[in-house]
């Protein structure tokens, strides 16, 4: 799972991560929000609040979590086999996934500073408004993530910020693959 604050290149990091490692299968999210001008069709799936309300109703989300007003949620994951499910997610849902999965990487990905957060979500086209919030939002997502035991990762230069994701995925692999490893040996069957 990958958060952070709205501006920091989230999308961005684990796009260039996915491309660097093709056994990652990223989710695509489901939201209310409206799409941004210049933002890709394909970056969620944009729906009305009462599409949302019967998928939820329906049992279609691993998680959903309200940001700001609009709902955004993660359809339940069904990955082919063999690939490792990423989450770009708000620190909301990465607690209920983490409730579910206590196993589950959590990535909390920082800007170098607050003056660098507040340029990049100028320069996206957010409504000025919404920047102001954002930047409330971030500091209590700091906290959140700080509670779930998350690993920061500042994003100061893009390539450095995917090398140290992709180390902090093969130390995770490695560690599941060890429990495997061991479970077998106990129950050879
Ligand atoms: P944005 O509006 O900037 O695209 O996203 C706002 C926040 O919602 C970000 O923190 C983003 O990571 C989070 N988010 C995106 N998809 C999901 C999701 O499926 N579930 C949850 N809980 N948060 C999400």
């Amino acid at each position: 799972m990958v958060s952070g604050p709205g501006g920091v290149g989230k999308g961005t990091v684990v796009r260039q991560l996915v491309t660097r490692d093709p056994s990652l299968w990223l989710s695509r999210s489901w939201t209310t929000r409206g799409q941004r001008p210049g933002e890709a069709d394909d970056a969620y799936v944009f729906v009305e609040r009462d599409q949302f309300e019967a998928e939820v109703a329906r049992g279609g989300f691993l998680e959903w979590a309200e940001f700001l007003g609009h709902l955004y949620g993660t359809p339940v994951p069904r990955p082919p086999s063999g690939r490792d499910v990423l989450l770009e997610i708000d620190v909301q849902g990465a607690a209920q996934v983490r409730a579910i999965d206590p196993a589950a990487l959590l990535v909390f990905l920082q800007p170098p500073s607050g003056d660098e957060l507040e340029r990049r979500l100028r320069t996206r086209g957010d409504p000025e408004h919404r920047i102001a919030e954002r930047l409330a939002a971030a500091a209590a997502e700091g906290a959140t993530a700080a509670a779930l035991d998350a690993v920061v990762v500042v994003n100061d230069d893009l390539d450095a910020a995917v090398d140290e994701l992709q180390a902090l995925i093969a130390a995770r692999r490695a560690v599941a693959a060890e429990s495997a490893r061991a479970a077998a040996e106990r129950d050879p069957s």
